[in-house]
């Protein structure tokens, strides 16, 4: 345990977050991952002599519905800043990014409970647009490194949090809510993988009840919140040994290799950046009205959707917790609650079948080839008798194929629930001839082969026999 002893520990989170816009943060270049190395590169991105920045609007709107959504303070003058220093990806030899006057502080965000967990809210220092930088390639020409200036200058904001966070589970639970809020507002795609959210974590360690801070690490680069959990509580044990030697720890960036945090260079104070306002910017004003339309357009956010879901539904913390894993879940539940009119019945499909189709697949619900208004369909046809729920299982997996309408699809296939009398009592007097034993034993009082034996009629009917009732006349044999 990271907190357990006389030490405590404390973090503060750093997170990338590459903007979803068509081109970069200052000129009209392409946001393309995997593009052909320097394909999507102007005067402006690759820091020609006299070429001039133009702040992108949709960069600066989804910025701006990011920070409302965190609940920020919005400012309606934030600067550009430089940032200078030397990379060999970052051409101009500075990076524009914002610095005492950021487009927004202090927000927060509220952590969902889980398990022994209970809630925190973490507090936001601030939210403040940057570019990035370009790529250093090592390894595609032996001997030499290259250069790859397609994501010079495309848009990030970096969140930056308070050091609140008091655990690697909390800093997970921080990470996950921030990561799922920002994709409600549709601001990123945040995919680690692609790298458009990225991690450090500035990691310290104190005496319990000790008030001031002690000396910070910066672990840079994670690209995985379980990576983020485990390098925190490794970096953690690493101060605490430290501490408890009479060492001092010294103030440096570190990596995290999967296993192990090294430091890389000794870290930069902030004094080294020289920062200045860019004056190749005007200051970034934001109209109150235009605020205020943002404002008003932001879309329902996690927090929000589980209290109404959880109250307009009646389903458990867990059921709400997977239905509002991500927006497009969300919505899919929702159609299908509302189509079908069984909002229990529709989260047990979305988190069965559904989810296990997609999880199968690798699909993302956008794509799943069952609208949710069409599964409503089915769920009605159980409802009303036309199908069992074992036939519907069938029906949904044609669906998935053909694309077609469950009724047709029941139709075609022999689906229709059988609930006729004669054709029932049909299938029960064959099993009744296939399993003799089974049979005289159930008539000679053995109740328990009551289940046995509707279940080979419910096999031999395909699914497609009214379980109801086929007991009630399998019941009447045994008496
Ligand atoms: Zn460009």
């Amino acid at each position: 345990m990271s907190t357990a002893g006389d030490w405590e520990l404390v973090v503060g989170l750093e997170v990338h977050v590459q903007l979803k816009t068509r081109t970069k943060l200052f000129c009209g270049c392409l946001v393309q991952f995997g593009a052909q190395p320097n394909a999507n590169t102007c005067p402006v991105c690759l820091a020609l002599p006299g070429a001039l920045p133009v702040a992108n609007a949709h960069a600066v709107e989804l910025a701006t519905r990011a920070s409302l959504a965190l609940g920020c303070t919005l400012h309606p003058m934030s600067i550009f800043a430089r940032k200078n220093y030397f990379y060999p990806d970052s051409p101009k030899g500075y990076q524009i990014s914002q610095f005492d006057q950021p487009l927004a502080t202090d927000g927060f965000i509220d952590t969902v409970p889980r398990g022994d967990f209970p809630p925190v809210r973490i507090g936001i220092t601030r939210v403040h647009m940057e570019e990035d930088a370009g790529k250093s390639i090592h390894d595609r020409f032996p001997g030499v490194s290259a250069i790859d200036l397609n994501r010079s200058g495309t848009p990030l904001v970096e969140i930056v949090s308070e050091p609140d966070i008091r655990s690697a589970e909390q800093a997970g639970s921080y990470l996950r809510e921030l990561k799922l809020i920002l994709e409600y507002v549709d601001v990123s795609d945040v995919s680690m993988e692609e790298g458009s959210l990225r991690v450090d974590a500035n990691v310290s360690a104190r005496r319990r009840g000790a008030t001031t801070l002690g000396t910070k690490t910066e672990i840079k680069n994670l690209n995985s919140f379980s990576g983020v959990e485990r390098a925190i509580d490794v970096e953690f044990a690493r101060h605490v040994s430290l501490l408890e030697a009479g060492e001092p720890i010294v103030q440096q960036t570190m990596l995290w290799d999967g296993v192990n945090v090294r430091p890389t260079r000794s870290k930069e104070g902030s004094h080294d950046y020289r920062y200045f306002p860019e004056p190749d910017l005007p200051p970034l004003v934001l109209e109150q009205a235009w605020i205020d339309r943002i404002r008003d357009g932001l879309t329902e956010l996690p927090a929000a959707r589980r209290r109404r879901f959880t109250a307009a539904f009646g389903l458990s913390a867990y059921d709400v917790d997977v239905l509002t894993s991500s927006p497009r879940i969300a919505e899919y539940f929702e159609t299908l609650a509302s189509a079908s009119g069984e909002p229990k019945t529709a989260a047990n499909w979305v988190m069965g079948d559904v989810l296990a189709q997609l999880k199968q697949t690798g699909q993302d619900i956008a794509d799943f080839p069952v609208a949710a208004a069409a599964l409503g369909d089915l769920l009605r046809l159980v409802r009303d008798g036309t199908v069992t729920l074992t036939s519907a299982k069938r029906v949904f997996a044609q669906m998935i194929v053909s694309g077609d309408a469950p009724l047709d699809i029941a139709n075609r296939e022999g689906l229709i629930k059988v609930d006729d009398d004669s054709q029932l009592s049909a299938w029960i007097k064959e099993v009744l001839a296939e399993m003799p034993d089974e049979a005289a034993r159930f008539r000679g009082g053995e109740k328990r082969l009551q289940g046995v034996l509707i279940g080979a009629v419910m096999k031999k009917s395909k699914g497609r026999a009214d379980p109801k009732m086929v007991s009630q006349l399998v019941a009447r044999l045994g008496t």
